[in-house]
């Protein structure tokens, strides 16, 4: 029996990994890291390379390390120097240099050794922990974490889902299955928030004037998706002593910016515009008409406002299902072993983010009691160390 399985190996999985072992003196052969893909961090790379960003949103004391200055001491070593590329405010690094500094974290302390292949379907009580059914067979572990969020589930919204079974050129940007390539013809990208313009920003220096980004809002300007008072006391000790959770849950959904970007962002996204090289309007989809011949690509998306917009190819940036993550087996879990939820069917767990003994939570299974950041990788760092007071 292991002494620690964290199921999910993203960045939350990965992350958890190093600190346990690290910090906390963990074992590595008492711990293990089940998670789909065989390397750490797959769906960050692959989402992060669709996107086409430059440049992370968050600090770079929010790297993969629990030393806030990890990132900088890398970057006068002579492999992380010749990367040493930050953006202003915060020193947000550039996306090559935070992979990179990832990697050498995962080989240096071999987080990759730790992993198992593998998708929890499963969760049953012990009387010294917990066993875990997984696709290939069972693992038992005296504790366990979940730490994946919903980055598996890209939100659709209903008329997308419904072009796309009507055999619509239409993808999610956040479908792990989704290459995106260099487009053909005129390209739709629907999103309001930084995701979507990086990506239409993207596109447009690849296909000038053939892109239209499809936003249901002005620009929300705002530097991070929720205020840095969400990381301390400033705004955190309110949050705890409100006690009603349905209360909680307001506070987070008033604290997210979801659909903003920072300055930068937009600042890139306007000069795009008048360059000419991005049309940008502000509507919203409601219908896509295909057309009468079959062999064509070619659509047309109906607005809110009556008007249509040709496409030969939708993109969706429209983030993630807000839903509690891990669908059918977590839900059984919850139902067979009582495990207490609040009214929006988000786990209610202690200070140690312990939802049943032995049972532990991160990401956006942890909102209630981490707050508006517990999904982001700042998240992370308050969740281990919740978590590791509980050795
Ligand atoms: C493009 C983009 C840019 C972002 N930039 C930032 C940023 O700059 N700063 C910031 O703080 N946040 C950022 N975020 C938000 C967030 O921090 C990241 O999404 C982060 O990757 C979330 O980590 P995670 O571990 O929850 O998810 P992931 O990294 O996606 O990992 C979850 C893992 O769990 C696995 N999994 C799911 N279900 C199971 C199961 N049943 N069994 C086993 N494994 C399972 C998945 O396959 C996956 O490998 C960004 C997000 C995106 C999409």
């Amino acid at each position: 029996m292991l002494d620690w399985l964290i199921i999910g190996g993203g960045i939350h999985g990965t992350y958890l990994s190093l600190y346990l072992t690290r910090r906390r003196n963990i074992s590595p052969d008492r711990i293990q890291v089940l998670d789909p893909y065989p390397q750490p961090l797959a769906l960050w790379h692959h989402f992060t390379a669709n996107t086409g960003m430059s440049y992370l949103r968050s600090s770079h004391a929010h790297n993969l390390h629990f030393d806030p200055f990890s990132l900088i001491t890398f970057t006068r070593t002579r492999a992380g120097q010749p990367l040493a590329n930050f953006i202003e405010p915060y020193g947000r690094p550039s996306l090559a240099l935070f992979n990179a500094h990832s990697q050498l974290l995962i080989e240096r302390y071999k987080l990759d050794t730790v992993r198992e292949i593998g998708r929890a379907q499963g969760l049953q009580r012990l009387t010294n922990g917990w066993r875990v059914e997984t696709d290939s067979g069972s693992l038992e572990a005296k504790n366990v974490i979940l730490a994946f969020g919903n980055t598996e589930r890209p939100y659709w919204p209903s008329w997308a889902r419904e072009a796309q079974t009507s055999g619509a050129n239409i993808h999610h940007l956040f479908d792990p299955t989704y290459n995106r390539t260099v487009p053909d013809g005129e390209t739709l990208v629907i999103g309001g928030g930084i995701t979507a313009a990086q990506v239409a920003t993207t596109l447009s220096l690849q296909s000038p004037g053939e892109v239209t980004l499809l936003m249901r809002h002005e620009p929300r300007l705002h530097q991070f998706d929720a205020d840095l008072g969400w990381i301390t006391h400033q705004y955190l000790d309110n949050y705890h002593q409100e006690t009603d959770y349905t209360r909680r849950r307001e506070m987070i959904r008033a604290a997210r910016h979801r659909g903003s970007m920072p300055n930068d962002i937009a600042r890139e996204l306007d000069q795009a515009v008048q360059h000419g090289l991005l049309n940008l309007r502000i509507d919203e989809g409601i219908h896509v008409r295909l057309a009468d011949n079959k062999q064509s690509k070619s659509m047309t998306l109906e607005l809110a406002s009556g008007e249509n917009l040709k496409a030969d190819h939708i993109i969706l940036a429209t983030g993630f299902e807000t839903s509690r993550p891990g669908g059918v087996w977590l839900d059984t879990a919850v139902s067979q072993h009582a495990l207490p939820t609040a009214p929006d069917s988000f786990p209610i767990v202690d200070q140690r983010l312990c939802w049943s003994p032995g049972l532990f939570v991160s990401g956006s299974l942890a909102e209630l009691e981490v707050g508006p950041v517990a999904r982001n990788f700042v998240g992370v760092k308050l969740a281990a160390e919740r978590i590791g007071d509980s050795l």
